[in-house]
């Protein structure tokens, strides 16, 4: 590498996002260079993870026929609520779910992002790993004009740097576009395990048809000791995919240690059997940006567009963030490639971006579950009482004690009076239903 390393663009950060502008910049016709920072793209990324494919079909119309490394199609999906010794289920399969290409697809990021990177260097995009983006270049008025990186003479130039460096946004703090590190308030602490199971033990075990069958839950409750955060369950081909969030400050406030988390998780009851002789595969943890559309950075500077989690685009309600990231990176290559058409790459005409954003379902949904990580913070009973209520009432309710029913449900009423009181049950009610309308 050296100063005469002159590109169109240069995008910083192999993820979904990062691959997703450099394919829609290189398809638009311009010089582009990914620069990832791990031994390969995808090297150090880790996610739960479900994968949906309208933000991949958006950037790569034919992506299906590029035979994508995906690991199950998710046909039943839905979530449980754990009490500490029982679960309640709720779950959706159907024949809706069957189509080819699915709506959705387990992956693994090991795999998945390698992939997704070789389809940027098949549109023209020069992929550089192994090579950490040190800096952003500017001129005397402050306009971006290329990146350091940690390579000796390592200088690249071009006219537009899209960063997408994922969680720990160190070059959009740089510039000023957001304001230190996350607070622990507003940042998830993951931490997962892949364990490898032979294929017809987790078809036999979910109740799934074949290979062409898979699941994904998201778990509730006891999971997470009732605190703020959740846990998954998804089946890879020949593996389980199990997981447990909570934001930092809950780990901290409660001396928690994550990996004690998720193994208390796995020996629950109704987890344990799913994972029974299974072999460990992967173990890693990661942080999710949970601070949501108020706390979000600046998107744009001069010569400088900011896409996925360096932007905290992530809707942790419904464990979407890879597909917020795609379509945040499509949107920001497009914002590029008319900023090349005009020749003006001020934050100005960079603006677009952001109302790009703002018509997709990016902001709208952001900006819609805006005040659902303060919700889970203020009302902690949602996790913790509730579930451990809605899962004694159903124990109650299905089974027979001789009495009649209305002295049942009267007995249901009162399981819940002691723990909650009426005025209490109403307020948590009006919190929720604020947290889920915006
Ligand atoms: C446990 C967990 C479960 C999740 N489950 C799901 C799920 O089921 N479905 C879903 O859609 N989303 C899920 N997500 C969220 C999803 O993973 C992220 O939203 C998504 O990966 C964001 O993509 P990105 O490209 O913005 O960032 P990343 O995927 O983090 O990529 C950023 C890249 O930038 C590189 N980089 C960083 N700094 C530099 C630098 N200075 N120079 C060069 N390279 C750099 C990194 O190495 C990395 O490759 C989950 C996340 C976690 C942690």
């Amino acid at each position: 590498m050296g100063a005469d390393l002159r590109f169109d663009a240069i995008v910083v950060g192999g993820g979904p996002a990062g691959v997703a502008a450099a394919i829609t910049m290189a398809k638009g016709g311009l010089d582009c260079v990914l620069i990832e920072r791990g031994r390969f793209a995808g090297a150090k990324n880790l996610f739960g993870g479900v994968l949906y494919t309208h933000a991949l079909a958006d950037i790569l119309p034919d992506y299906w026929s590029r035979q994508p490394p995906f690991e199950r199609p998710v046909t039943e999906q839905g979530y449980w609520l754990l009490s500490p010794d029982s679960a309640m289920r709720i779950l959706h399969k159907g024949e809706c779910y069957k189509g080819e290409p699915a709506a959705a697809y387990t992956a693994l990021r090991a795999r998945f992002d390698p992939w997704f990177a070789e389809q940027a260097v098949r549109e023209g995009v020069l992929v550089i790993p192994k090579t950490t983006v040190t800096e952003v270049r500017r001129d005397d008025q402050g306009r971006a004009i290329g990146v350091a990186t940690d390579r000796p003479e390592g200088e690249v130039s071009a006219p537009i740097v899209v960063l997408a460096e994922g969680v720990n946004n160190l070059l959009t703090q740089q510039l000023g576009l957001a304001r230190g590190d996350l607070p622990p308030r507003y940042v998830a602490l993951a931490v997962k395990e892949v364990i490898g199971l032979p294929s017809a033990e987790i078809e036999a075990r979910f109740g799934l048809a074949g290979p062409q069958e898979g699941v994904a839950i998201d778990i509730f409750g006891d999971a997470t000791l009732g605190l703020p955060g959740t846990a998954f369950l998804y089946t890879d081909t020949k593996a389980v995919s199990i997981g447990v969030g909570l934001l930092l400050e809950e780990l901290v406030h409660h001396n928690l240690r994550p990996y004690e988390v998720l193994a208390r998780f796995k020996a629950h009851p109704a987890v344990r059997p799913y994972l029974a002789g299974g072999t460990p595969l992967e173990y890693g943890a990661h942080l999710i940006p949970e601070q949501g559309y108020d706390r979000m950075p600046q998107l744009v500077a001069d010569g400088v567009l900011v896409a996925g989690d360096a932007a905290c685009m992530v809707d942790a309600l419904h464990r979407e963030g890879t597909n917020l990231a795609m379509t945040a990176g499509r949107l920001a290559g497009e914002t590029a490639l008319e900023a090349h058409r005009e020749q003006d790459f001020s934050a100005r005409a960079l603006r677009a971006y952001r109302r790009r954003l703002a018509e997709s379902f990016v902001l709208k949904d952001l900006k819609q579950y805006r005040r659902m990580t303060d919700l889970l913070d203020s009302t902690p009973h949602l996790l913790g009482t509730y579930v451990n209520f809605i899962n004694e009432a159903a124990q109650r309710y299905f089974t027979a004690h001789g009495i009649p029913k209305r002295e049942m449900e009267a007995e249901i009423l009162g399981l819940l009076r002691e723990r909650r009181s009426f005025l209490g049950v109403a307020r948590d009610l009006m919190r929720l239903l604020r947290g889920m309308r915006g």
